[in-house]
């Protein structure tokens, strides 16, 4: 089967094309994407041969195009071959893996073109949650869970019923600053934001992890892609990262899924599916183990959560309002541009400041991002002046 990975040089790429090299023969790499990483996409290159590979954030480049040639790779740019390569006539799979609203284009071409897409891009669904359902619907394409807890409730709810279903308890680990004092908080680096305790991601989900807006990200992801009501999907702490989420049916059962936090898990089962295949993640110990235990979320602690549930109850753009002002807070962070714990004031100011509309086409959510993006820039600015 020819496989796309798009994002192919992050996080969740790596651990892609190493469950794929783990199984030569069942997937031939067809094409490789990434941003601006030339280097690091020529190296992907030189182990994986694939036909294509895009640099989607660099502008036609005669030099570099001669380097990918050598090794017998078509080089492409810009942000349309990205485009081109998700919906390839050629291309059976797609691994979604770019980070942020920078991947929605490309994820809904994959979907369009009837694709089997493994979503990692969070984003995409919560953005335009409703656009790419519904273009799934059309065209056929099957869309595989690849963050860890959707995966993992996609598991569970195999060979069930959907009536049975009461509700979804989705784990977080909590993040770097689970237990730490406000006064941590205020103060946190982007290098103690990014030290997640169990699990090693990119800068920008490892920001969001550490705010919690990560699991209010994925509650909106759930909410479409499992198609249920906010308020039966919840969210329990779960410092251990070992089950990494559960489905309660009415007779009171709950299934959960369990496994050492390894990304090559959900993204073998989504690779191999419906058959199982070898991830090279290490196997559970549970008697090493001994205690996994559960909580509730501090809102006080971590404001994000709620105010996802709040732009999901919303409806429209508000998801997408909240998307963008949490990129753009983040990447102010990261830059130490914005305090950590001003991160969540940013994005409730740009959510009161964005009127949300009605998203039923791209067009729609396209201006809400831009419009938040402008607002929440503007907060940012104002508080990097009254500092
Ligand atoms: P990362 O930062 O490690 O990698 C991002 C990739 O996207 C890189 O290949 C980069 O070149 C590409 N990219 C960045 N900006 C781009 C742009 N403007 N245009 C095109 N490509 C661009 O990120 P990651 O941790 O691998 O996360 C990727 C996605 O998967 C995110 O949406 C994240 O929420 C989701 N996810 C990640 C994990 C994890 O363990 N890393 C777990 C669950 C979900
Ligand atoms: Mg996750």
């Amino acid at each position: 089967m020819n496989l796309a990975v798009l994002g192919a040089t992050g996080s969740i790429g790596a651990s892609t094309l190493d469950v794929v090299a783990r199984h030569p023969g069942r997937y031939r790499v067809f094409a490789l994407c990434a941003n601006g990483s030339a280097d690091a996409l020529l190296s992907l290159c030189r182990v994986h041969k694939p036909r294509y590979a895009v640099l989607s954030g660099v502008a036609e480049d005669p030099s570099l195009r001669k380097k990918f040639e050598q090794e017998k790779v078509e080089l492409l740019f810009g942000p349309r071959a990205l485009e081109d390569v998700a919906g390839h006539p050629d291309v059976e799979v797609v691994m979604a893996a770019i980070v942020g609203a920078a991947g929605l284009a490309s994820t809904l071409a994959a979907v369009r073109a009837g694709k089997r897409v493994l979503l990692a891009n969070k984003e995409a669904l919560v953005m335009a949650g409703p656009v790419v359902m519904q273009a799934a619907q059309r065209s056929g394409a099957q869309l595989l869970p690849i963050d860890s807890e959707h995966n993992a409730v996609f598991q569970c709810l195999s060979g069930n019923p959907r009536e049975g279903v009461r509700r979804i308890v989705l784990t977080a680990s909590g993040g770097p600053f689970r237990a730490a004092s406000l006064e941590a908080i205020a103060a946190a680096t982007p290098e103690q934001a990014c030290a997640h305790p169990n699990w090693v991601m990119g800068r920008k989900i490892s920001v969001d992890s550490a705010t919690m807006m990560n699991k209010g990200l994925e509650v909106i992801e759930a909410r479409w892609l499992f198609d249920l009501p906010p308020e039966r999907i919840e969210v329990v702490i779960h410092p251990q990262s070992v089950v990494h989420s559960l489905v309660e049916y009415v007779d009171g059962s709950m299934l959960a899924q369990l496994s050492n936090p390894d990304m090559r898990v959900p993204i073998a089962h989504a690779l191999g599916f419906p058959e199982r295949i070898a991830s090279g993640a290490r196997t559970l110990d549970l008697a090493a183990l001994k205690t996994l235990s559960f909580d509730k979320p501090d809102d006080a602690r971590f404001p994000c959560l709620r105010l996802a549930y709040g732009a999901l109850g919303a409806g429209g753009t508000a998801p997408a309002v909240l998307n963008a002002a949490n990129e753009i807070a983040v990447e102010a962070f990261l830059g130490t541009r914005l305090p950590f714990n001003a991160i969540a004031r940013v994005i409730a100011d740009t959510l009161d400041a964005v009127p949300a509309r009605r998203a039923e086409d791209l067009e729609a959510v396209l201006a809400a991002d831009a419009q938040a993006r402008r607002s929440a820039t503007a907060r940012v600015t104002a508080q990097a002046q009254a500092a």
